[in-house]
Protein backbone atom coordinates (compact mmCIF):
# COMPACT_ATOMS: atom_id res chain seq x y z
CA UNK A 1 0.00 0.00 0.00
CA UNK A 2 0.99 3.49 -1.03
CA UNK A 3 2.35 5.17 2.40
CA UNK A 4 0.99 9.16 3.22
CA UNK A 5 2.70 11.22 1.04
CA UNK A 6 2.72 15.07 0.75
CA UNK A 7 3.86 16.05 -2.51
CA UNK A 8 2.17 19.46 -2.55
CA UNK A 9 5.26 21.57 -3.16
CA UNK A 10 5.62 19.84 -6.30
CA UNK A 11 2.76 21.24 -7.67
CA UNK A 12 3.62 24.85 -6.65
CA UNK A 13 4.79 26.04 -10.00
CA UNK A 14 3.46 23.05 -12.53
CA UNK A 15 0.45 23.54 -14.37
CA UNK A 16 -0.60 19.93 -15.04
CA UNK A 17 -1.96 18.48 -18.46
CA UNK A 18 -5.25 16.76 -18.65
CA UNK A 19 -5.69 17.67 -14.19
CA UNK A 20 -7.97 19.53 -12.25
CA UNK A 21 -5.10 21.73 -10.90
CA UNK A 22 -6.74 23.26 -7.76
CA UNK A 23 -7.42 19.74 -6.78
CA UNK A 24 -3.68 19.28 -7.34
CA UNK A 25 -2.64 21.87 -5.24
CA UNK A 26 -5.00 20.69 -2.33
CA UNK A 27 -4.32 16.94 -2.38
CA UNK A 28 -0.64 16.42 -3.58
CA UNK A 29 0.90 14.24 -6.35
CA UNK A 30 2.68 11.17 -6.70
CA UNK A 31 6.25 11.38 -7.50
CA UNK A 32 8.05 9.05 -9.68
CA UNK A 33 11.81 8.36 -9.44
CA UNK A 34 13.07 5.71 -11.16
CA UNK A 35 11.86 2.78 -13.69
CA UNK A 36 12.78 -0.71 -14.75
CA UNK A 37 11.31 -2.75 -16.66
CA UNK A 38 7.35 -2.98 -16.01
CA UNK A 39 7.70 -1.21 -12.91
CA UNK A 40 7.96 2.20 -11.24
CA UNK A 41 8.80 3.40 -8.04
CA UNK A 42 8.03 6.33 -6.42
CA UNK A 43 9.57 8.64 -4.22
CA UNK A 44 8.04 6.55 -1.30
CA UNK A 45 9.62 3.62 -2.27
CA UNK A 46 7.21 1.66 -3.72
CA UNK A 47 7.07 -0.84 -6.73
CA UNK A 48 4.22 0.13 -8.87
CA UNK A 49 3.38 -2.17 -11.90
CA UNK A 50 2.96 0.27 -14.67
CA UNK A 51 0.02 -1.86 -16.52
CA UNK A 52 -0.30 1.77 -19.35
CA UNK A 53 3.05 2.06 -20.51
CA UNK A 54 3.35 5.13 -19.38
CA UNK A 55 1.12 7.06 -21.51
CA UNK A 56 0.70 3.93 -23.79
CA UNK A 57 3.72 4.96 -25.06
CA UNK A 58 7.06 2.64 -23.29
CA UNK A 59 6.53 -0.31 -25.66
CA UNK A 60 9.85 -1.64 -24.98
CA UNK A 61 10.07 -1.01 -21.48
CA UNK A 62 12.13 1.36 -18.87
CA UNK A 63 15.32 1.28 -17.99
CA UNK A 64 17.15 0.07 -21.46
CA UNK A 65 20.56 1.21 -21.56
CA UNK A 66 21.29 0.82 -25.01
CA UNK A 67 18.94 4.24 -25.88
CA UNK A 68 20.73 6.01 -23.27
CA UNK A 69 24.32 4.95 -24.91
CA UNK A 70 22.90 6.11 -28.16
CA UNK A 71 21.27 9.33 -27.10
CA UNK A 72 24.05 10.50 -25.21
CA UNK A 73 26.99 9.58 -28.52
CA UNK A 74 24.53 11.49 -30.63
CA UNK A 75 24.14 14.52 -28.45
CA UNK A 76 28.44 14.42 -28.49
CA UNK A 77 28.46 13.87 -32.18
CA UNK A 78 25.82 16.80 -33.67
CA UNK A 79 23.31 17.50 -30.93
CA UNK A 80 21.18 19.33 -33.29
CA UNK A 81 21.04 20.18 -37.34
CA UNK A 82 17.76 21.30 -38.74
CA UNK A 83 16.43 19.57 -42.05
CA UNK A 84 14.93 22.56 -43.91
CA UNK A 85 17.22 24.13 -45.83
CA UNK A 86 18.66 21.92 -48.32
CA UNK A 87 20.53 19.82 -45.25
CA UNK A 88 20.18 16.32 -43.08
CA UNK A 89 22.32 14.35 -41.28
CA UNK A 90 23.20 10.51 -40.78
CA UNK A 91 20.51 9.50 -37.70
CA UNK A 92 17.29 10.84 -39.49
CA UNK A 93 18.23 9.02 -42.99
CA UNK A 94 18.45 5.51 -41.05
CA UNK A 95 15.62 6.22 -39.26
CA UNK A 96 13.73 6.37 -42.37
CA UNK A 97 15.35 3.64 -44.34
CA UNK A 98 14.00 1.65 -41.02
CA UNK A 99 10.88 3.17 -41.35
CA UNK A 100 10.55 2.28 -44.72
CA UNK A 101 11.36 -1.27 -44.48
CA UNK A 102 9.42 -2.21 -41.92
CA UNK A 103 5.80 -0.48 -43.40
CA UNK A 104 3.64 -1.58 -46.37
CA UNK A 105 5.58 -1.45 -49.76
CA UNK A 106 4.02 1.45 -51.25
CA UNK A 107 4.91 3.69 -47.89
CA UNK A 108 8.08 4.84 -48.85
CA UNK A 109 7.84 8.58 -47.34
CA UNK A 110 8.05 10.29 -43.81
CA UNK A 111 7.50 13.54 -42.52
CA UNK A 112 8.81 13.89 -38.67
CA UNK A 113 7.21 15.59 -35.99
CA UNK A 114 7.72 15.74 -32.04
CA UNK A 115 4.36 14.34 -31.43
CA UNK A 116 1.05 12.14 -31.94
CA UNK A 117 -0.70 15.88 -31.97
CA UNK A 118 1.85 17.57 -34.24
CA UNK A 119 1.22 14.33 -36.30
CA UNK A 120 -2.43 14.87 -36.60
CA UNK A 121 -2.04 18.67 -37.32
CA UNK A 122 0.56 18.07 -39.92
CA UNK A 123 -1.88 14.80 -41.52
CA UNK A 124 -5.09 17.53 -41.15
CA UNK A 125 -2.39 20.26 -43.80
CA UNK A 126 -0.52 17.59 -45.64
CA UNK A 127 -4.44 15.88 -46.62
CA UNK A 128 -5.74 19.26 -47.47
CA UNK A 129 -2.66 20.40 -49.67
CA UNK A 130 -2.61 17.47 -51.73
CA UNK A 131 -6.23 17.73 -52.64
CA UNK A 132 -5.27 21.33 -54.03
CA UNK A 133 -2.26 20.17 -55.61
CA UNK A 134 -4.02 17.09 -57.56
CA UNK A 135 -6.72 19.68 -58.77
CA UNK A 136 -9.56 19.42 -55.72
CA UNK A 137 -9.06 22.28 -53.41
CA UNK A 138 -12.97 22.06 -52.79
CA UNK A 139 -11.63 18.64 -50.97
CA UNK A 140 -11.50 20.20 -47.46
CA UNK A 141 -13.76 18.33 -44.69
CA UNK A 142 -12.28 15.58 -42.43
CA UNK A 143 -14.19 13.64 -41.02
CA UNK A 144 -13.39 11.65 -37.37
CA UNK A 145 -15.54 9.96 -34.37
CA UNK A 146 -17.16 10.68 -31.89
CA UNK A 147 -14.60 9.71 -28.46
CA UNK A 148 -11.76 9.32 -31.21
CA UNK A 149 -8.68 10.74 -29.72
CA UNK A 150 -6.30 12.29 -31.77
CA UNK A 151 -4.25 15.01 -29.68
CA UNK A 152 -4.75 17.94 -28.08
CA UNK A 153 -3.48 20.82 -30.46
CA UNK A 154 -6.29 22.98 -32.34
CA UNK A 155 -6.22 20.25 -35.21
CA UNK A 156 -6.38 17.28 -33.15
CA UNK A 157 -8.82 17.77 -30.82
CA UNK A 158 -11.21 19.33 -32.97
CA UNK A 159 -10.77 15.74 -35.31
CA UNK A 160 -10.63 13.64 -31.70
CA UNK A 161 -14.53 13.21 -31.10
CA UNK A 162 -13.85 14.71 -27.14
CA UNK A 163 -17.06 17.02 -26.23
CA UNK A 164 -15.24 17.94 -23.34
CA UNK A 165 -12.26 19.08 -25.40
CA UNK A 166 -14.58 21.02 -28.01
CA UNK A 167 -15.90 22.79 -24.86
CA UNK A 168 -13.03 24.18 -24.32
CA UNK A 169 -11.88 26.96 -26.97
CA UNK A 170 -14.60 27.04 -29.64
CA UNK A 171 -13.75 23.75 -31.16
CA UNK A 172 -13.96 22.05 -33.57
CA UNK A 173 -11.71 23.99 -36.39
CA UNK A 174 -13.75 24.40 -39.50
CA UNK A 175 -14.41 21.58 -41.82
CA UNK A 176 -14.21 19.00 -39.35
CA UNK A 177 -17.10 16.24 -38.67
CA UNK A 178 -17.85 13.18 -36.96
CA UNK A 179 -19.74 9.95 -37.36
CA UNK A 180 -20.13 7.43 -34.49
CA UNK A 181 -18.01 5.41 -33.11
CA UNK A 182 -18.24 1.40 -33.85
CA UNK A 183 -18.81 0.36 -30.10
CA UNK A 184 -20.88 -2.94 -30.33
CA UNK A 185 -21.48 -3.34 -26.71
CA UNK A 186 -22.96 0.19 -26.62
CA UNK A 187 -24.75 0.71 -29.82
CA UNK A 188 -25.57 -2.87 -31.15
CA UNK A 189 -29.11 -3.09 -31.86
CA UNK A 190 -31.05 -6.60 -29.83
CA UNK A 191 -30.58 -8.98 -32.19
CA UNK A 192 -27.61 -7.91 -34.37
CA UNK A 193 -24.14 -9.74 -34.76
CA UNK A 194 -20.91 -8.01 -34.28
CA UNK A 195 -20.92 -8.67 -38.26
CA UNK A 196 -23.51 -6.65 -38.65
CA UNK A 197 -23.11 -4.04 -36.66
CA UNK A 198 -19.64 -3.53 -38.42
CA UNK A 199 -20.82 -3.12 -41.20
CA UNK A 200 -23.56 -0.87 -40.17
CA UNK A 201 -21.25 1.09 -38.24
CA UNK A 202 -19.07 1.81 -41.25
CA UNK A 203 -22.28 2.90 -43.25
CA UNK A 204 -22.58 5.68 -41.38
CA UNK A 205 -19.15 7.01 -43.06
CA UNK A 206 -21.40 6.46 -46.37
CA UNK A 207 -24.36 8.11 -45.35
CA UNK A 208 -21.99 10.98 -43.76
CA UNK A 209 -20.23 11.29 -47.41
CA UNK A 210 -23.68 11.20 -49.13
CA UNK A 211 -24.86 13.92 -46.85
CA UNK A 212 -21.93 16.66 -47.51
CA UNK A 213 -21.29 15.71 -50.53
CA UNK A 214 -18.17 13.14 -51.95
CA UNK A 215 -16.81 16.46 -53.62
CA UNK A 216 -15.83 18.44 -50.41
CA UNK A 217 -14.67 15.55 -48.55
CA UNK A 218 -10.84 15.34 -48.04
CA UNK A 219 -10.27 12.23 -45.80
CA UNK A 220 -11.76 9.73 -43.03
CA UNK A 221 -9.32 9.60 -39.86
CA UNK A 222 -9.40 6.75 -37.32
CA UNK A 223 -7.62 4.78 -34.86
CA UNK A 224 -7.54 1.03 -35.73
CA UNK A 225 -8.64 0.73 -32.35
CA UNK A 226 -9.99 3.69 -30.12
CA UNK A 227 -7.83 3.77 -27.29
CA UNK A 228 -8.05 7.18 -24.92
CA UNK A 229 -12.14 6.27 -25.94
CA UNK A 230 -11.90 3.28 -24.14
CA UNK A 231 -10.28 0.48 -25.86
CA UNK A 232 -12.78 0.61 -28.40
CA UNK A 233 -11.83 -2.64 -30.63
CA UNK A 234 -14.30 -2.38 -33.87
CA UNK A 235 -15.90 -5.69 -35.45
CA UNK A 236 -13.78 -7.34 -38.07
CA UNK A 237 -16.04 -6.27 -40.99
CA UNK A 238 -16.10 -2.92 -39.59
CA UNK A 239 -12.40 -1.50 -41.80
CA UNK A 240 -12.40 -3.56 -44.55
CA UNK A 241 -15.76 -2.12 -44.98
CA UNK A 242 -14.86 1.46 -44.11
CA UNK A 243 -11.54 0.86 -47.10
CA UNK A 244 -13.96 0.27 -49.49
CA UNK A 245 -16.24 3.16 -49.10
CA UNK A 246 -13.36 5.40 -49.07
CA UNK A 247 -12.12 3.95 -52.40
CA UNK A 248 -15.68 4.12 -53.89
CA UNK A 249 -15.98 8.34 -52.81
CA UNK A 250 -12.40 8.73 -53.37
CA UNK A 251 -11.46 9.60 -50.35
CA UNK A 252 -8.14 9.05 -48.15
CA UNK A 253 -8.11 7.16 -45.87
CA UNK A 254 -5.77 7.99 -42.46
CA UNK A 255 -5.11 5.79 -40.11
CA UNK A 256 -4.14 7.17 -36.75
CA UNK A 257 -1.50 4.55 -35.49
CA UNK A 258 -0.21 6.95 -32.11
CA UNK A 259 -1.01 3.85 -29.88
CA UNK A 260 -1.72 0.81 -31.99
CA UNK A 261 1.43 1.49 -33.99
CA UNK A 262 5.20 0.03 -33.39
CA UNK A 263 3.49 -3.33 -31.94
CA UNK A 264 0.81 -2.75 -29.54
CA UNK A 265 -1.52 -5.01 -31.06
CA UNK A 266 1.36 -7.48 -32.18
CA UNK A 267 2.04 -6.70 -35.70
CA UNK A 268 3.95 -3.42 -36.57
CA UNK A 269 0.74 -1.25 -37.04
CA UNK A 270 -2.95 -1.39 -35.92
CA UNK A 271 -3.99 -1.61 -39.73
CA UNK A 272 -2.53 -4.69 -40.44
CA UNK A 273 -4.03 -6.25 -37.19
CA UNK A 274 -7.62 -5.15 -38.52
CA UNK A 275 -7.32 -5.60 -41.90
CA UNK A 276 -7.08 -2.74 -44.26
CA UNK A 277 -4.28 -0.35 -45.61
CA UNK A 278 -4.46 3.68 -45.12
CA UNK A 279 -2.85 6.04 -47.55
CA UNK A 280 -1.56 7.85 -44.70
CA UNK A 281 -0.56 7.25 -40.90
CA UNK A 282 0.29 9.22 -37.95
CA UNK A 283 2.78 7.83 -35.60
CA UNK A 284 4.42 9.20 -32.36
CA UNK A 285 4.36 7.57 -28.75
CA UNK A 286 6.10 3.82 -29.22
CA UNK A 287 8.34 5.24 -32.40
CA UNK A 288 10.84 6.00 -29.53
CA UNK A 289 8.92 4.11 -26.62
CA UNK A 290 8.61 7.08 -25.14
CA UNK A 291 12.08 7.48 -24.56
CA UNK A 292 12.40 11.05 -26.64
CA UNK A 293 9.53 13.29 -27.94
CA UNK A 294 9.42 12.57 -31.55
CA UNK A 295 6.06 11.71 -34.14
CA UNK A 296 6.38 10.65 -37.94
CA UNK A 297 3.41 11.00 -40.51
CA UNK A 298 4.11 8.20 -43.01
CA UNK A 299 2.76 8.79 -46.39
CA UNK A 300 2.07 6.46 -49.53
CA UNK A 301 3.14 6.84 -53.12
CA UNK A 302 -0.21 7.94 -54.08
CA UNK A 303 -0.48 10.66 -51.69
CA UNK A 304 3.65 11.49 -51.96
CA UNK A 305 3.11 12.33 -55.90
CA UNK A 306 0.43 14.62 -55.52
CA UNK A 307 2.62 16.69 -52.44
CA UNK A 308 5.78 16.60 -54.72
CA UNK A 309 3.56 18.18 -57.36
CA UNK A 310 2.27 21.03 -55.42
CA UNK A 311 5.57 22.56 -54.68
CA UNK A 312 7.03 23.59 -51.50
CA UNK A 313 4.60 22.44 -48.24
CA UNK A 314 4.33 25.44 -45.71
CA UNK A 315 5.05 23.25 -43.03
CA UNK A 316 7.53 21.93 -40.76
CA UNK A 317 8.89 22.04 -36.93
CA UNK A 318 12.14 23.03 -35.70
CA UNK A 319 12.72 19.31 -34.25
CA UNK A 320 11.14 17.60 -37.43
CA UNK A 321 13.78 14.42 -37.47
CA UNK A 322 15.93 15.96 -34.27
CA UNK A 323 18.93 13.64 -34.41
CA UNK A 324 19.17 12.75 -30.76
CA UNK A 325 15.47 11.74 -31.20
CA UNK A 326 16.22 10.48 -34.51
CA UNK A 327 18.96 7.77 -33.29
CA UNK A 328 17.00 6.57 -30.32
CA UNK A 329 14.13 5.65 -32.52
CA UNK A 330 16.05 3.92 -34.91
CA UNK A 331 17.30 2.03 -32.09
CA UNK A 332 14.25 1.68 -30.33
CA UNK A 333 12.74 0.29 -33.97
CA UNK A 334 15.69 -1.94 -33.78
CA UNK A 335 15.51 -3.86 -30.69
CA UNK A 336 11.67 -4.15 -30.72
CA UNK A 337 12.67 -6.30 -34.48
CA UNK A 338 15.85 -7.76 -33.82
CA UNK A 339 14.50 -9.59 -30.09
CA UNK A 340 10.84 -10.52 -31.81
CA UNK A 341 9.40 -8.41 -29.40
CA UNK A 342 6.47 -7.82 -31.59
CA UNK A 343 6.54 -11.55 -32.67
CA UNK A 344 5.87 -12.74 -28.80
CA UNK A 345 3.23 -10.52 -28.60
CA UNK A 346 1.03 -11.68 -31.38
CA UNK A 347 1.43 -15.24 -30.52
CA UNK A 348 2.64 -15.45 -27.17
CA UNK A 349 1.86 -12.66 -24.78
CA UNK A 350 -1.27 -11.15 -26.46
CA UNK A 351 -2.97 -14.30 -26.64
CA UNK A 352 -2.16 -15.11 -23.11
CA UNK A 353 -3.38 -11.69 -21.90
CA UNK A 354 -6.45 -12.34 -23.61
CA UNK A 355 -7.86 -15.57 -21.91
CA UNK A 356 -6.10 -14.36 -18.58
CA UNK A 357 -7.98 -11.13 -18.61
CA UNK A 358 -11.18 -12.65 -19.44
CA UNK A 359 -10.74 -14.87 -16.74
CA UNK A 360 -10.04 -12.34 -14.00
CA UNK A 361 -12.88 -10.36 -14.98
CA UNK A 362 -15.42 -12.33 -15.63
CA UNK A 363 -16.00 -13.32 -12.14
CA UNK A 364 -16.90 -9.88 -11.33
CA UNK A 365 -20.32 -8.62 -11.55
CA UNK A 366 -20.12 -5.10 -12.45
CA UNK A 367 -18.10 -5.94 -15.24
CA UNK A 368 -18.99 -5.88 -18.88
CA UNK A 369 -17.88 -6.39 -22.69
CA UNK A 370 -14.23 -7.80 -21.89
CA UNK A 371 -11.74 -7.40 -24.50
CA UNK A 372 -8.35 -7.03 -25.96
CA UNK A 373 -6.38 -7.26 -28.79
CA UNK A 374 -2.39 -7.69 -28.66
CA UNK A 375 -1.49 -5.61 -25.09
CA UNK A 376 -4.28 -3.63 -25.56
CA UNK A 377 -7.51 -4.31 -23.59
CA UNK A 378 -10.35 -3.49 -21.42
CA UNK A 379 -13.87 -3.93 -19.91
CA UNK A 380 -16.77 -1.55 -18.90
CA UNK A 381 -18.30 -1.17 -15.35
CA UNK A 382 -21.62 -1.15 -15.82
CA UNK A 383 -24.55 -1.17 -13.02
CA UNK A 384 -26.40 -4.05 -14.52
CA UNK A 385 -24.83 -6.57 -16.75
CA UNK A 386 -28.08 -8.40 -17.84
CA UNK A 387 -29.90 -4.75 -19.40
CA UNK A 388 -26.42 -2.92 -19.90
CA UNK A 389 -27.68 -0.59 -17.92
CA UNK A 390 -24.18 1.76 -17.17
CA UNK A 391 -23.36 3.93 -14.32
CA UNK A 392 -25.31 7.66 -13.77
CA UNK A 393 -22.57 10.28 -14.75
CA UNK A 394 -20.68 7.88 -16.54
CA UNK A 395 -16.71 8.41 -15.58
CA UNK A 396 -17.55 9.00 -12.24
CA UNK A 397 -16.79 5.47 -11.27
CA UNK A 398 -14.20 4.30 -13.80
CA UNK A 399 -12.32 6.93 -11.50
CA UNK A 400 -13.47 5.76 -8.08
CA UNK A 401 -11.99 2.10 -10.11
CA UNK A 402 -8.97 3.63 -11.02
CA UNK A 403 -8.13 5.32 -7.92
CA UNK A 404 -8.45 1.35 -6.15
CA UNK A 405 -5.95 0.22 -8.30
CA UNK A 406 -3.49 3.35 -8.16
CA UNK A 407 -3.45 2.85 -4.02
CA UNK A 408 -2.46 -0.90 -4.78
CA UNK A 409 0.55 0.08 -6.93
CA UNK A 410 -1.30 -0.84 -10.24
CA UNK A 411 -1.81 1.09 -12.73
CA UNK A 412 -4.54 1.22 -14.94
CA UNK A 413 -6.62 4.29 -16.54
CA UNK A 414 -10.21 4.99 -16.33
CA UNK A 415 -11.38 6.17 -20.06
CA UNK A 416 -15.10 7.57 -18.86
CA UNK A 417 -16.16 3.87 -17.06
CA UNK A 418 -14.12 2.18 -19.54
CA UNK A 419 -11.05 0.61 -17.21
CA UNK A 420 -8.28 0.12 -19.65
CA UNK A 421 -4.64 -1.57 -19.56
CA UNK A 422 -1.73 -1.53 -22.03
CA UNK A 423 1.47 -2.68 -20.69
CA UNK A 424 4.83 -2.72 -21.84
CA UNK A 425 5.62 -4.76 -24.67
CA UNK A 426 7.93 -6.62 -22.62
CA UNK A 427 5.85 -8.01 -19.76
CA UNK A 428 6.62 -11.76 -19.17
CA UNK A 429 3.52 -14.11 -18.56
CA UNK A 430 4.46 -14.24 -15.18
CA UNK A 431 4.35 -10.43 -14.85
CA UNK A 432 0.71 -10.85 -16.10
CA UNK A 433 -0.02 -13.28 -13.57
CA UNK A 434 1.05 -10.95 -10.78
CA UNK A 435 -0.51 -7.71 -12.22
CA UNK A 436 -3.92 -9.43 -12.40
CA UNK A 437 -3.62 -11.34 -9.00
CA UNK A 438 -3.38 -7.77 -7.98
CA UNK A 439 -6.02 -6.45 -10.14
CA UNK A 440 -8.39 -9.32 -9.01
CA UNK A 441 -7.98 -8.19 -5.18
CA UNK A 442 -8.56 -4.30 -6.64
CA UNK A 443 -12.01 -5.48 -8.20
CA UNK A 444 -13.07 -7.01 -4.94
CA UNK A 445 -12.57 -3.91 -3.00
CA UNK A 446 -14.34 -2.08 -5.84
CA UNK A 447 -17.27 -4.28 -5.73
CA UNK A 448 -17.76 -4.19 -1.88
CA UNK A 449 -17.59 -0.26 -1.77
CA UNK A 450 -20.10 -0.11 -4.93
CA UNK A 451 -22.16 -2.72 -3.44
CA UNK A 452 -22.44 -0.72 -0.04
CA UNK A 453 -22.69 2.72 -2.29
CA UNK A 454 -25.54 1.41 -4.36
CA UNK A 455 -27.99 0.21 -0.97
CA UNK A 456 -27.15 3.56 0.27
N1 LIG B 1 -3.53 10.26 -31.47
C1 LIG B 1 -3.80 9.25 -30.65
C2 LIG B 1 -4.52 8.04 -31.18
C3 LIG B 1 -3.42 9.29 -29.31
O1 LIG B 1 -3.73 8.28 -28.50
C4 LIG B 1 -2.70 10.42 -28.85
C5 LIG B 1 -2.21 10.52 -27.42
N2 LIG B 1 -2.74 9.68 -26.50
C6 LIG B 1 -2.45 11.46 -29.74
C7 LIG B 1 -2.86 11.34 -31.05
C8 LIG B 1 -1.72 12.68 -29.30
O2 LIG B 1 -0.39 12.40 -29.02
P1 LIG B 1 0.49 13.39 -28.15
O3 LIG B 1 -0.05 13.35 -26.76
O4 LIG B 1 1.88 12.81 -28.27
O5 LIG B 1 0.40 14.73 -28.76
Amino acid sequence: MTKKTDNKHAVKHHLHPFSDNAQLKKHGVRMMVKAKGIYVYDSEGNEIIDGMAGLWCVNIGYGQKKLAKIAEKQMEVLPFYNTFFKTTHPAVIRLSEKLVEITPRNFNHVFYTNSGSESVDTMIRMVRHYWSSVGHPNKKIIIGRWNGYHGSTLGGASLGGMKSMHEQGDLPIANIVHIDQPWYYGLADDNESEEEFGIRAANWLEEKILALGADKIAAFVGEPIQGAGGVIIPPTTYWPRIEEICKKYNILLVADEVICGYGRTGNWFGFETLGFTPDIFTTAKGLSSGYLPIGAVLVNDKVTEGLLAGGEFNHGFTYSGHPVAAAVAYENLNILDKKNIIEKVRTKTGPYLRKRWQETFSKFKYVADIRSEGLMCGFTLVKNRETRELFDDFGSTGLICRDIFFKNNLIFRACGDHMVAAPPLIISKKEIDNMLAIASACMREFEEMMDKKLKT
